[in-house]
This record gives structure tokens, C-alpha cells and sequence, in this order.
């Protein structure tokens, strides 16, 4: 590896310094789970990385006064899918982290390292995205907000802009009726990378389908929305013959590869599958048929 200068900034304001010297190709890195591989193998040779480990202000992670969750981007996964913070209401987002890596990987591995890896098979992504998340990034023209559906452009290419970093994610409160998850399919249980992963969030009041939110990742260089399956949904009465129709529908949103992992028709029909058994347990959630993983509805 390439020898590179590393800032330890204790401060975002110091953090955001650094990164506007704009001396040579600087990096940032939080658990490193992702860049110190890239870098080994030479795929980045930056010349300084600044370490943002002992930033507090990206360790956040509560649920305001109007019940949206905020989780910094130094957040690791473990702490959020052990953090009984978020609670059920967040399970989309929850399972994704859980699903990281390892138990040791996910100790190191951060939620905004996750999201800044840009991975089109990123676990914690296709949850973020149906949740209707918003980025907050800061950097040398002040902070924005950025809806995450927009922050993913190509495969490890994203929204920031030169000198910005990820501070937070804010997951807007689902309100009552609403449920979600995300399931990945994987050849192995642990320590392999999504073939296909889809998260579903749904609303249901009144017995009808008010908001769909279908998010598909590993099937595109971005994570994308099944727009198509959504519009199926809202508006109607959820029934078994609809969701079956709406994951049909899903397929249509999805523009996989054939690589190692599997074919462009496997992942076609994963999107199928996988759609369909997420909507059914966010339906179930949603109504109260089903616990979540963390135990409530
Ligand atoms: C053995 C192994 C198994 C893995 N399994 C999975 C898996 O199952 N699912 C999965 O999704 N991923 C997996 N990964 C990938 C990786 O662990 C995750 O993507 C992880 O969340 C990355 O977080 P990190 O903190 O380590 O990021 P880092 O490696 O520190 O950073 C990743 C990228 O994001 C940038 N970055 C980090 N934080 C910020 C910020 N706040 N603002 C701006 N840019 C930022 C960095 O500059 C870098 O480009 C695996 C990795 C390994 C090594």
C-alpha cells in the first residue's frame, strides 16, 4: 500500500478544515472495512485519510420529538441492531445493518461508510431508500439535505460533492399502520454480498394501501425503486393476488448483470420472489399480523 498522511480530527468543523486544504487526493475513512481493502488493492492511492473515528457528532443516534430517527453516519451497524433506539418501527433499515458482514465486520463497519461505499448491493441502502431517508451532508458551502433516493450516482459514485461528508441520516417516523423489512438472498448466511436485496415499506389505513415504498438493490448500478409495483399497491385493498401481481411488477424496475454471484434472469426472478415475501411480512406489520424482529409490531 501507498504511503499517505492520516488526520485524526476530534471535531466536524476540524474534519470539514481538512478536507477543504484541498491538498491532494484526500479520503475519509470511518471503519475502513470497505477503503482499506480498495486501497490495498490499489484500486485508491490517496495521499492523506482523514480518520473520522473520533468525531462524535456522527455518533448519533436517537429518535426526535417527532419521531424520526437519526443515525450518524459513524454509527456502526452492530450498535444500530443492537440499539433498541430505533425500535420496530425502523425494521427496513435495522435488518440491513444486521445482515453486514460478519459480527466483527459489523463492529467496525459504519452506517455512512455503507451509504459512501455506493455499492449497488450495500445492505443498509434499499431500506434508507424506502423509508424515504434524507441525507445531511455538510461541507465548504454549508449544510443540505438530500433525499437518499437521489444520493446513489453509479456504482461507488455519489451526490457528495468535493469536500463534503455524510453527517447524518434522518428516517422520517413512519407513522401508525406502517411496516417494513428488508431480506437479502445470499449462497451463504454470512460473509457474502447480496445477489439480490429488497426492502418494503408499506402504510395501511383504513384497510387500503396509502403509501408502497419497493426498494431494489444489487440489480442496477444504483439502488432503485420499483415505482411500477408501488403504483399497483396504493390506493387498493392488499390482498395475496395483488402482491403477487406487484412483485411481477417489480421485475420490470430491475436492469441486473450476470456476474459470479449469479445471472441477469436469477436476479429477475430473486426481484420476484423477494418482493413479494418482503411486501407480505410489511402488510403483516403493517396490520399488526407479524412481529418484527425486535419483537413488536
Ligand atoms: C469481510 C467483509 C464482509 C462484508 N460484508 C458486507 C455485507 O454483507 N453487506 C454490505 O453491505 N457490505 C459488506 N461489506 C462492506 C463494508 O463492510 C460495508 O459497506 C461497511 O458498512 C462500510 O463501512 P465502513 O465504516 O467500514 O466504511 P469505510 O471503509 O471507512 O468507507 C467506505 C467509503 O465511504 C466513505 N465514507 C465513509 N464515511 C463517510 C462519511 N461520513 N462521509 C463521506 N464519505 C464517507 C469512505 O471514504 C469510503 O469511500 C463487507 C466488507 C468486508 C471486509
Amino acid at each position: 500500500m501507498r504511503r499517505f498522511g492520516l488526520e485524526l480530527p476530534s471535531t466536524l468543523a476540524e474534519c470539514l478544515a481538512v478536507l477543504s486544504s484541498g491538498n491532494g487526493d484526500i479520503k475519509v475513512v470511518a471503519g475502513g472495512t470497505d477503503l482499506l481493502p480498495q486501497m490495498k488493492n490499489g484500486l485508491i492511492k490517496p495521499t492523506t485519510v482523514v480518520d473520522l473515528s473520533g468525531v462524535a457528532e456522527l455518533k448519533r443516534l436517537e429518535v426526535d420529538g417527532d419521531g424520526a430517527l437519526h443515525i450518524g453516519a459513524g454509527v456502526a451497524a452492530r450498535d444500530l441492531e443492537l440499539s433498541s433506539i430505533p425500535g420496530p418501527a425502523f425494521a427496513a433499515v435495522v435488518e440491513g445493518a444486521g445482515v453486514i458482514g460478519s459480527h466483527q465486520v459489523r463492529n467496525l463497519a459504519t452506517v455512512g461508510g455503507n451509504v459512501c461505499n455506493a455499492a449497488p448491493s450495500a445492505d443498509v441502502s434499499p431500506g434508507l431508500v424506502a423509508m424515504d431517508a434524507v441525507a445531511v451532508i455538510d461541507g465548504p458551502n454549508g449544510r443540505r439535505l438530500l433525499p437518499m433516493v437521489d444520493f446513489f450516482k453509479g456504482v461507488r459514485r455519489t451526490a457528495l460533492e468535493h469536500g463534503e461528508i455524510l453527517v447524518e441520516l434522518v428516517v422520517p417516523n413512519p407513522g401508525a399502520g406502517s411496516g417494513g423489512t428488508y431480506v437479502r438472498h445470499t449462497p451463504r448466511r454470512e460473509l457474502d454480498i447480496a445477489v439480490v436485496g429488497v426492502a418494503s415499506q408499506l402504510t395501511i389505513r383504513d384497510g387500503r394501501c396509502t403509501k408502497a415504498r419497493i426498494a431494489l438493490g444489487a440489480v442496477a448500478p444504483v439502488i432503485v425503486r420499483a415505482t411500477a409495483a408501488e403504483a399497483k399497491l396504493e390506493g387498493q385493498q392488499v390482498t395475496p393476488e395483488l402482491i403477487v401481481e406487484a412483485a411481477e411488477a417489480a421485475v420490470g424496475s430491475a436492469s441486473p448483470i450476470s456476474d459470479q454471484r449469479g445471472s441477469a434472469e436469477y436476479r429477475r426472478h430473486l426481484v420476484k420472489v423477494l418482493t413479494r415475501r418482503t411486501l407480505q411480512t410489511a402488510y403483516d406489520r403493517a396490520t399488526g399480523r407479524a412481529a418484527s424482529r425486535n419483537g413488536a409490531h
